[in-house]
């Protein structure tokens, strides 16, 4: 339904909730099945916009081997009660109940086979069937707490006993990511986590980008670790930095000014055949590298890591370094190129049950608003799945 065009129409319901993603329509579907009346005001123009360019236009929906280890929080025991009540298992029953196809792709990663649109879809219906009213294009413009919540927008008033803020973190500002969710918390004397870009491509400093950078598309399995974390995946060098499935893990737990480092031969011994011969050289080195690595960066990083001489010793130096790449990276790509926001919604402010706040009765946050950030696959809708359900089940 679009926005009310009678600037004096006052809309009363049980549950208002703000953002029409992921998070949103979970709870709306589950709070409308439960009986209440639901509205749902997003200032875009239909539903679900992330959903609908994630994984590739393919959504990767959930993970069938999520568990709390894979978000970062400030409070990693707080995803651990919504996400055991509603897990990857109950998300893919609706999928199959809509009989939506779908396969694994690597690590449990879940896609749909044709199209995010029929998760969208999916959601919209358990909406309609739950009779949730739905408020597009629709700025809000005040949000007030009388004796209920209050809503001004452009043209209409909506009140409610209970206010769901699921609008979301500053990914993607070209699609109206804002600080939105952050700055209500706020108005209600709720603490925020710093945040920062996650899932995000590195950038490199200058001199390394000189380097590398020309090899831009290249990619290799690599470990990568920062800050105690680790993570065994792709790699792709970019025209600026560092991107891949292993980078965009690692962003989250990255820092500015701290360094990372890159096994780029995992489980591999490359030198160990070298020392095994007589004639020790370049070309046999290159000839070892190349049959781990990418030929282009085997020649690139001898060319850059050229042993002194052919020892044993000098032989060591080369396989540390070939385990051991240490970068600072100058920086990330931003809100812009970055899927998720760490940070937000202090958990200590929620309850793990409900996500209702401990403190103003009735206000509820879920979703990436949440100080509570996935991994790369699927993790980050499972979260907003299971805040979802878990506030409309308690409304
Ligand atoms: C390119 C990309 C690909 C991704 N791929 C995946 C993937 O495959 N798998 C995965 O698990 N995660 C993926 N993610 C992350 C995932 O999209 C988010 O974690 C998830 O959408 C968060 O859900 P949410 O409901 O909290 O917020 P959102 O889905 O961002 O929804 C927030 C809603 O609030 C609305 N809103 C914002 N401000 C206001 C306001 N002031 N007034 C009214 N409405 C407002 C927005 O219009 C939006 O509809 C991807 C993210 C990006 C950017």
């Amino acid at each position: 339904m679009k926005s009310p065009q009678n600037p004096s129409v006052i809309h009363g319901f049980d549950v208002l909730i703000l953002g029409a993603g992921a998070a949103g329509l979970m709870c709306a579907a589950e709070a409308g099945k439960r009986g209440r009346r639901v509205a749902v005001i997003d200032c875009a123009s239909r539903a679900g916009k992330k959903i609908l360019i994630s994984g590739g236009g393919r959504c990767n929906f959930t993970n069938i081997y999520c568990q709390p280890e894979n978000f970062i929080s400030e409070n990693p025991h707080f995803p651990k009660s919504a996400l055991a009540r509603y897990g990857a298992a109950d998300f893919i029953a609706l999928v199959e109940k809509h009989r939506i196809p779908y396969h694994e792709k690597t690590l449990g990663q879940l896609f749909c086979d044709r199209s995010a649109s029929d998760i969208t879809g999916m959601l919209e219906s358990e909406c309609r069937s739950a009779a949730v009213k739905m408020f597009f294009d629709t700025r809000i413009r005040e949000v007030r707490r009388t004796t209920e919540f209050v809503i001004h927008t452009e043209l209409a008033e909506f009140h409610a006993p209970a206010l769901v803020v699921a609008t979301g973190g500053l990914s993607i500002p070209k699609m109206g990511a804002s600080p939105f969710g952050y700055d209500l918390a706020r108005q209600f004397g709720l603490k925020i986590r710093e945040t920062r870009p996650a899932l995000v491509p590195l950038v490199l400093e200058k001199k390394e980008r000189n380097r590398y950078c020309d090899l831009t598309g290249l990619s290799l399995e690599v470990v990568v670790t920062s800050d105690r974390h680790s993570f065994k995946e792709k790699m792709l060098i970019t025209h600026r930095g560092l991107s891949g499935p292993a980078i965009l893990q690692i962003s989250s737990y990255w820092n500015s000014g701290q360094t990372i480092q890159i096994d780029i031969a995992p489980d591999h011994d490359v030198t160990a055949v070298m020392r095994n011969l007589n004639v020790r050289n370049m070309a046999g080195a290159r000839s070892a590298l190349q049959r781990i690595v990418p030929k282009r960066l085997a020649t690139r990083w001898l060319d850059l890591h050229a042993p002194s001489d052919w020892t044993n010793d000098a032989l060591a130096e080369l396989e540390c370094q070939l385990h051991n790449w240490t970068l600072t990276p100058a920086g990330t790509e931003g809100y812009e190129k970055a899927e998720v926001t760490v940070g937000g919604v202090d958990t200590d402010e929620l309850s793990s049950k409900t996500m209702e706040s401990r403190r103003i009765r009735g206000l509820f946050f879920i979703g990436e608003v949440v100080d509570v950030t996935g991994h790369l696959g699927g993790h980050n809708f499972q979260w907003a799945w299971a805040s979802g359900a878990a506030a409309g089940r308690a409304l």
